[in-house]
Formats: structure tokens, sequence, C-alpha cells
């Protein structure tokens, strides 16, 4: 479960987050939705240990994780750039953080580079498990290409397969779809939902796409201007909006 206990976060002067409160159970898909600048990927860096909250606390699974730096957190996030390495292979931008993983542990403990088997033993349990992920995704074919090389729509896959070889019990994803058109971005949406179910995790999910919210969603936490409005299932939030705002914001008839 990811807990938040009120974040308050401020760029400056400027309050971008005034006290979010949240629980979210294992296994849920939440989406975070609300207009551009309301704090969205603010919150999303800070689950991620990308920036770090002015007050309040975070808990993932049963740990306080304020202070632990990204890679200590057991999280992976998908940003809406993509960040892929573009001078790497999609094999190597996939393997990296796998890679990392392995070459900290060996920095903490040198003995560990004397101890682990060869290394082209774990080079290779590493490729291993990139090629099977990106078989999953649909690129195993695209393993030795570059990013320039890609459709953004397999740009896309390249950067949830990065996330899934971590096996993160989190899943952070900043509107991973909203550089895709819009036939690609429906069939990416079924991927999406079936990668949820197939692996169980927990999900964090910003779009502005209230079809993908709907679709997605466990439940819908609706945030304006640093604050969340109300926070319950889609049909809860499309059919019974709490406040004017939000019904405003959802374009929904009040
Ligand atoms: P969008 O939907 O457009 O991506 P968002 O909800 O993700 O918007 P954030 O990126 O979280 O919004 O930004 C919230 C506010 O904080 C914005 O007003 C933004 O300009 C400001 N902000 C974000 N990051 C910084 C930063 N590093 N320094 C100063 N201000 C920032
Ligand atoms: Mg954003």
């Amino acid at each position: 479960a990811v807990s938040i206990d009120g974040i308050r976060k401020s760029f400056g002067s400027i309050p971008v987050l005034r006290g979010v409160s949240l629980s979210i159970a294992d296994g849920e898909f939440l989406t975070l939705l609300g207009p551009s600048g309301c704090g969205k990927s603010t919150l999303l860096r800070i689950l991620a240990g990308l920036e770090m909250q002015d007050a309040g606390s975070i808990s993932i699974g049963e740990r306080v994780v304020d202070g632990l730096r990204p890679k200590q957190r057991d999280v992976a996030m998908v940003f809406q750039s993509y960040a892929l390495y573009p001078h790497m292979t999609v094999a190597s931008n996939m393997a990296l953080p796998l890679r990392m993983r392995r070459l900290s542990a060996v920095q903490r403990l040198p003995i560990l580079g004397r101890l682990l088997p060869g290394a082209a033993g774990a080079a290779a349990k590493i490729d291993m498990e990139v090629a099977r992920t990106a078989e999953s995704l649909g690129i195993g074919h695209l393993l030795a290409r570059k990013p320039g090389q890609l459709s953004g729509g397999q740009r896309q896959r390249v950067a949830v397969g990065r996330a899934m070889v971590r096996h993160p019990a989190v899943f952070l994803m900043d509107e991973p779809l909203s550089n895709l058109d819009a036939k690609l971005r429906v069939q990416m949406r079924a991927e999406i939902k079936e990668l949820h179910q197939r692996l169980g995790g927990t999900f964090v999910y910003v779009t502005h796409d209230q079809a993908e919210a709907m679709t997605l969603s466990d439940r819908v936490a609706v945030m304006l201007d640093g604050e969340l409005l109300q926070v319950a299932p889609p049909r809860v939030i499309y059919g019974d909006p709490e406040e004017r705002r939000i019904a405003e914001f959802i374009g929904s008839p009040t």
C-alpha cells in the first residue's frame, strides 16, 4: 500500500501541493486527474523520490520512505517524454535499472564483486529478463535499435518495459500515452490495463484523458490547485461529483 500523509510543497513562495493525503491499496489502479499545473507531476516525483516534500510523510509497503533516494524505493516511473537514452539500444535502455542495481550492490559491498557469479553469468541473466519483458510488450524484435529509430508507441513500450524489469511494487506513470495519436492511445490503454491485471502491482497514473481515467481506474483522485477534492471510483466522480468545481472540470452536467 502507498500512504500519503499531509504532503506540502512550494517552489519559492508558490505553494504547489497544499496538504495532500491519500491511501492507495495494494494492487489498486489510482488515477490523478486535474488541470495543467495543479501539481500532479510534482506529487508523482515526490513519490518517486525525485523531489523532496517540505512537509508530510510517505510510506510504501510498510516502510516510511521519506529521505530515501529513488533507487531505494520500491517504485518505477514512466515519464511522459519516455526519458530514454538516445545513444543506447533498446536492450541497454531496458537493462539499465538492473545493471545499476547490481553495480550499486557491488559498490556498497566490494567483496560481492568477487563472490558474485561471474559477470558474464549475471549479464546473461539480465539479458534474458530484458528479452522476456520485451517479448511480452511486442518489442522483442527491436532490442538492437536505438530510440530514434522507433515510433512513438514503440518508445512508449520501451519506457514501460524499463519500469517492468525492476518488478516494482508501485508503478508511477505520468501521462505515458499523451504523445501518441488517438488510435494508438486507445490500443495502448488496453495494454496498460492488461499489464496491470497481469502484474498485479499498484499503479498511480496521471492523465488528462477522461476516457483513459474512466476505463483504467479503480479510483480517480481529482486534483485542483494543489489539493485533492474528491477520491472515488470513476462512476461516482463522473455521475455524482461532490463539488461544482469538479463538475466544471469534468464537463458533466450539474
Ligand atoms: P501538467 O498537467 O501540465 O503536466 P501538473 O499538474 O503535472 O501539470 P506540475 O508539473 O506538478 O503540474 O506543476 C505544478 C506547479 O508547480 C506549476 O505551476 C509549475 O509551474 C510549478 N513547478 C513545477 N516544478 C517546478 C520547479 N522545479 N520549479 C518551480 N516551479 C515548478
Ligand atoms: Mg505534469
